[in-house]
């Protein structure tokens, strides 16, 4: 049997995930389940999966947890400490769905004990690339792509040389505001940017699908990934998002993944790798769907995508700036401190200040000193946030 776990087991890929481990119970032993608040969620599912252990991020929900585990003889624990401890419990696959750079220290103890980690906490690659993908290599560890356009990438690239790829280009719906006037998007709701055309998620990452820090982080993560350079990752907005991603080759060739838009495609792709197998997915009738469109993203609309582009251009400590203002910034437009346009300006702020820094921007990537980043950049965006809130 596979010993599995799952990180953020109780979000949107999680409970996908455990949609598709739950069709096959016999295959997989489940080592730990890892949520947040949803308590209920999670003890229902580990007592489903019959889990070893299931963790709750909130220390202060400790007796919840064990009173909804009662009498199950599973495991509880909380807080960060346990989060750990779950995490570096051996496994043979393990889903990384936790949102946020809280993902990366969970992430890195389960490749520290050789785990293939499926990967689609995007936030820990966009900080800490280099060390996520040096930890897989050192404990000869794997990481699998999880989110749609780099498992579609990974997919098209099956087979080929890398070094004959000319061009990546992942695809983007354009969000909630794709067809909105420019002057309407200062005053976008928390509501309005929390629903998605296309794609039924977790509400962070569809609210930067509407801002395209999604994308712009999805562009550093295909940098990290596959090692290829900046300048040939391009990105095309397409509204029906079935086409995830396609990948240009030397000899003039484009190799599209086409699917229907459900992360089982992505997850149970990983979940089997390097194998394909059957998936209980929405088989596209191409006919019905007539055509398919493509336009380039204006940058004016989303301005996430060139500050991703000098993220990457600046390298070393760049990426943990830019997604740490970028939750931070995140944080504050949910709770109704700025503007749905004043997210991109803070990270832009942000990444300016630092950027000077040249001991920091260089700084040798290890776990302390991207946390140090990680905490830096978050104050600065608060800092930045108290001095537009003080001037207005
Ligand atoms: P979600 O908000 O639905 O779920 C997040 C999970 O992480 C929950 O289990 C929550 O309890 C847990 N969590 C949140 N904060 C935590 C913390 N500080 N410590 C520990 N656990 C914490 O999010 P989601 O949509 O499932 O996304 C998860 C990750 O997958 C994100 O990195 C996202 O960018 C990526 N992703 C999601 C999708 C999608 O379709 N939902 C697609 C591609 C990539
Ligand atoms: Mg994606």
């Amino acid at each position: 049997m596979r010993r599995v776990s799952i990180f953020g087991a109780t979000g949107s890929i999680g409970q996908n995930t455990i949609d598709l481990i739950a069709r096959a119970p016999d295959e997989y032993d489940v080592v730990a389940l890892t949520g947040g608040q949803n308590i209920a969620q999670l003890a229902a599912d580990a007592i489903r999966l019959q889990a070893d252990v299931a963790v709750t991020a909130d220390a202060a929900r400790l007796d919840d947890l064990r009173a909804a585990l009662a009498g199950s003889g599973i495991e509880a624990a909380a807080g960060a400490g346990a989060m750990e401890e779950a995490a570096g419990r051996p496994a043979d696959w393990v889903m990384s769905a936790i949102v946020g750079a809280a993902g990366l220290k969970p992430g890195l103890s389960a490749l520290e004990q050789g785990a293939t980690l499926a990967l689609a906490n995007k936030e820990s690659l966009v900080t800490a690339g280099a060390l996520l993908m040096g930890t897989a290599k050192q404990h000869g560890a794997t990481v699998l792509p999880v989110d749609s356009e780099h498992s579609a990438v990974f997919q098209a690239l099956v087979g080929e040389d890398i070094n004959a790829v000319e061009r990546i280009i992942i695809t983007a719906s354009g969000g909630a505001f794709r067809d909105w006037p420019m002057e309407q998007l200062a005053r976008a709701t928390v509501a309005e940017a929390s629903s998605h055309p296309n794609w039924d998620m977790g509400q962070r990452i569809t609210i930067d699908s509407a801002s395209m820090f999604n994308k712009a982080m999805e562009l550093i993560e295909t940098n990290e990934f596959f090692g290829v350079a900046p300048d040939k990752i391009e990105t095309l907005v397409h509204p029906e998002s079935l086409v995830h991603a396609l990948v240009g080759f030397n000899d003039g060739a484009l190799m599209a993944h086409v699917g229907a838009p459900d992360m089982r495609h992505a997850i149970g792709y990983a979940l089997h790798w390097p194998q394909r197998r059957e998936l209980p997915v929405e088989r596209l009738d191409l006919a019905r769907i007539g055509q398919l469109t493509f336009r380039a993203p204006d940058p004016e609309r989303y301005p996430a995508l060139r500050l991703a582009r000098a993220a990457m251009e600046q390298g070393g400590m760049s990426g943990a700036i830019f997604n740490a203002a970028k939750e931070t910034a995140l944080d504050a437009f949910i709770e109704g401190r700025i503007g749905f346009l004043d997210m991109a300006h803070v990270v832009e702020d942000v990444l300016t200040q630092l950027s000077s820094d040249s001991g920091l921007i260089r700084a040798a990537f290890t776990l302390d000193n991207v946390t140090q980043t990680d905490h830096l950049a978050r104050a600065k965006a608060q800092e930045t946030m108290m001095a537009v809130a003080t001037r207005s």
